[in-house]
């Protein structure tokens, strides 16, 4: 199974737009994240995890032609905004599966409602088939069980997932004893990391490292980062033998 981070930035990216922090302004092209997004392949079963404002980008950089699914852990628009990018998918191959949580889809039917169009509905537009994921749920991708894992983004209900060794969660905040049972034995644990001091919706750098630590995964990587974590050569140093943080266009193999 191979794994690559497409982004790992907070919402605005990083840099922001107009904002000469000296992480915005670094040079060191692990400095510069898109949002966060990965790309996990494993024999021919190609699935990407969100569809933020970057997707188009990634996908060219990935030099990806192919997906067979887009699995959602929520709404956000950090994790949506670059849906109708799918579309050179969709000519392609045709109606492209979606995995999420059915109020996710809700979200989507709103802000993309020419995508679910039934009378009239432009030539131009995407196709998409909705999978709904519900929690304790495992369902099976191309020979792979994937497991839902459930967790609060503030008082949002985000879902993370499992691939057998491997599990891929971000804007966690909180998360039940009964779902990190679900993550015993992972080998390879990706976990959100925004910044050093505490946020309202995001584990710290500080609730990151605790929580790996409670989960003893072999390796973990940090994801869904902000400028104010700092640079990433500086950050590397600091976190303990087993964990790193994730770049852009980092390949993992599990
Ligand atoms: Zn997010």
């Amino acid at each position: 199974m191979k794994v690559t981070f497409l982004g790992t930035g907070t919402s605005q990216g990083i840099p922001i737009i107009g904002s000469d922090h000296p992480v915005c302004l670094s040079e060191d092209s692990r400095d510069k994240r898109l949002r966060v997004s990965i790309l996990i392949s494993w024999e021919n079963a190609t699935y990407v995890i969100d569809c933020g404002p970057d997707f188009r980008q990634q996908m060219l950089r990935a030099k990806c032609t192919q997906i067979d699914g887009i699995l959602f852990t929520h709404e956000h628009a950090d994790h949506t905004a670059g849906l109708d990018d799918i579309r050179p998918f969709y000519f392609r191959q045709g109606n492209i599966p979606f995995y999420a949580h059915k109020r996710v889809f809700g979200e989507f039917k709103k802000r993309f409602d020419y995508i679910f169009a039934t009378e009239n509905k432009y030539p131009g537009a995407p196709g998409v088939i909705l999978n709904e994921v519900r929690n304790n749920q495992p369902f099976e991708l191309d020979g792979v069980n994937v497991t839902p894992i459930e967790a609060l983004h503030y008082n949002l209900q985000v879902f993370g997932y499992r691939f057998d060794d491997f599990v891929y969660l971000t804007d966690v905040k909180t998360i039940a004893k009964a779902e990190k049972d679900k993550l015993k034995g992972v080998k390879v644990l990706v976990i959100n990391a925004l910044r050093i001091k505490e946020h309202i919706s995001h584990f710290s750098l500080a609730e990151a490292l605790e929580f790996i630590e409670e989960i003893q995964p072999e390796k973990a990587y940090l994801t869904h980062i902000s400028h104010l974590l700092g640079f990433h050569a500086e950050v590397s140093k600091k976190l303990p033998k087993n964990v790193f943080l994730a770049y852009d266009t980092l390949t993992i193999t599990i």
